[in-house]
């Protein structure tokens, strides 16, 4: 995988994107690659951008501050890591879509800013549905009274529900997070008739049963960028 270019990557991640949604028999116009090239630089951003991705993911603020202004302007950025609340004022400037929201007080926040900025937001919901104490997310039965919250803020709209199974080596022990989340979003539209259209789930590895569980947004890197090249937090901020 090393030797391989990043265009060639991309071919082969829209290949078992494409054999997940036959699978699944789902149209894969219908799942968007979020291409998350944190620790990459911004070379890598266009040569991805180049092969035909539009949707890039970052997972700290600040690294996406440094990089976002030395790519293309026509590119979509979403934040998809954790985001605290003293760097919400650089997110809503940067990024286009925000995967990582697990709080009200950080959605009223957001609401607030992108008002005094004269923005919109596009959010998504974090869920720990794995009921994991190391996790970020909501717990799923705050998740209705989150909603309803966000129903009043102008600014913000929430687009749909994120979840981060346990690490696995094994794709198929995450299966189970994933259909819960589509579950949980699935019973939530029953009840309160927010629509939540967008799953973002699936990495590198578990992709491929994210699409077969509903995902719509796949957050990949390492297979569309290679290594990473030195170490990267996964989920949290630098302090
Ligand atoms: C790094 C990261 C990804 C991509 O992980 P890969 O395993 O490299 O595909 C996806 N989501 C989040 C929140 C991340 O931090």
């Amino acid at each position: 995988m090393n030797g391989e270019s990043i265009a060639e990557r991309i071919g082969r991640v829209r290949a078992r994107l494409a054999a997940a949604c036959a699978r699944a028999g789902r149209d894969p116009s219908t799942v968007q690659i979020v291409a998350v090239s944190k620790n990459h630089p911004p070379e890598s951003v266009e040569a991805a951008a180049a092969a035909g991705l539009t949707v890039f993911g970052e997972n700290r603020v600040q690294e996406a501050a440094a990089k976002i202004p030395q790519c293309s302007s026509r590119l979509e950025w979403h934040l998809v890591g954790h985001l605290q609340s003293n760097k919400a004022r650089p997110a809503v400037l940067l990024f286009h879509a925000i995967h990582s929201v697990d709080s009200p007080d950080l959605l009223r926040r957001l609401d607030r800013i992108a008002g005094e900025e004269g923005r919109r937001l596009r959010l998504l919901l974090e869920v720990n549905v794995s009921g994991e104490s190391s996790k970020f997310g909501l717990k799923p039965e705050a998740l209705t009274d989150t909603l309803r919250i966000a129903e009043s803020l102008p600014r913000v709209e929430i687009v749909g529900l994120m979840t981060m199974p346990p690490i696995s080596e094994d794709p198929e022990r995450a299966r189970m997070f994933f259909r819960a989340l589509r579950e949980l979003r699935d019973r939530t539209r029953a009840e309160t008739g927010f629509e939540l259209p967008e799953l973002s789930m699936g990495m590198s590895h578990d992709f491929e049963v994210a699409v077969e569980e509903g995902a719509t947004m796949v957050r990949i890197g390492t297979d569309i960028f290679g290594p990473r090249p030195r170490p990267a937090p996964e989920r949290e901020e630098s302090l």
